[in-house]
């Protein structure tokens, strides 16, 4: 087994309420001529070089990082993909059953704008294609966040739009905020308080909230299959992302803990390359939503893997275990 780190540039600099990057690194795993990747963000804090120094120890410790733990557990379905000949999706199907449909609709995300004109051009250029638009909010600038997705609405008209606030407005403003961006009618709002609150505040925003506000997902805030149970109440949704449940078995059993509370699921990924996305793309077909474009970001992909059609559909590829190959 073999481990190295890749610098992936960004087409141009993403910016959420957690900060913004320019570069990001991601860590390769390759056994003969498999190889799976897993992302480093700065949200986690895991450090590249640190973890690829433990890795190229003789002997790999028993607690690895998160980004270690998944590249390690993606190898090991990869492996049981080539040597059974089946897609990765064929380990959640059976633990999950058949698939709940067959894909649910593409979507483009866009960092928070800096020039809303500048915007408003790329959201209908991207609409055209892709029916499902999700919005980063949470710039710290409340009007701002309400002018972006006021600007998105007009250009894309008929788009289904996902706002995603990364925990950026506060207790006292999120209700207000959640009241004034439902005029523009969105699919849903995820993470609109800050993680580091508890089950209490969620309650609270919940207890704040008219019947008829759009569904609210939680996505820091849901790190394990316990914090599905105890925020199932005052959420709709969860979003669900391999790095952040550190293997694709979690990332099932997390999926699985949601359909048992009658939860939605977005089916998210971090910025990293085709190799990264279309590993988690074999969880799509028990996804409400999905979030799956975070290597349209990376300049130098150098994978192919899933691709989106005309009107903006999953198109997964016809291999066995991940399914991704170099370009
Ligand atoms: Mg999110």
């Amino acid at each position: 087994m073999h481990f190295e780190l890749k610098t992936l540039q960004l087409i141009e600099p993403f910016r959420i309420a957690h900060g913004t990057s320019a570069t990001r690194q991601v860590l390769r795993a390759t056994n003969g001529t498999l190889v799976t990747e897993a992302p480093f963000v700065p949200y986690y804090g895991e450090d590249p070089a640190a973890t690829l120094a433990l890795l190229n120890q003789t002997v790999l410790p028993l607690n690895l990082p998160r980004t270690a733990t998944l590249a390690l557990n993606l190898l090991r379905h990869d492996i049981v993909g080539h040597q059974t000949s089946r897609p990765l999706s064929s380990y959640a199907e059976s633990k999950l059953g058949a698939p709940v449909h067959p894909a649910p609709p593409g979507c483009r995300s866009f960092s928070i704008p800096e020039d809303l004109g500048a915007f408003a051009e790329k959201v209908a250029a991207i609409a055209a294609q892709f029916p499902v638009l999700k919005l980063k909010l949470g710039s710290g600038d409340l009007g701002l966040d309400i002018a972006t997705v006021s600007v998105a609405r007009m250009a894309a008209p008929d788009a289904q739009l996902l706002l995603d606030v990364n925990g950026g407005w506060d207790i006292a403003e999120a209700p207000l905020m959640v009241e004034k961006v439902s005029e523009y009618s969105p699919a849903l709002i995820e993470q609109p308080i800050h993680h580091r609150h508890g089950v209490e505040v969620w309650e609270e925003l919940r207890t704040q909230l008219p019947g008829n506000a759009p569904p609210i997902f939680a996505d820091e805030s849901i790190q394990n299959v316990g914090d599905v149970e105890a925020l199932a109440d005052f959420i709709d949704g969860i979003n669900i992302k391999l790095l952040k449940c550190g293997s694709l078995d979690a990332a099932v059993a997390m999926i699985s803990a949601a359909q048992k509370q009658n939860l939605q699921i977005l089916l998210g990924c971090m910025i990293e390359t085709s190799l990264g996305t279309t590993a988690a793309a074999h969880l799509a077909p028990w996804a409400d939503w999905i979030d799956l474009d975070g290597h349209f970001y990376v300049a130098n992909d150098d994978y192919t893997g899933i691709t989106y059609d005309a009107k903006g559909r999953l198109i997964m590829p016809e291999r066995p275990g991940i399914g991704a190959i170099p370009r």
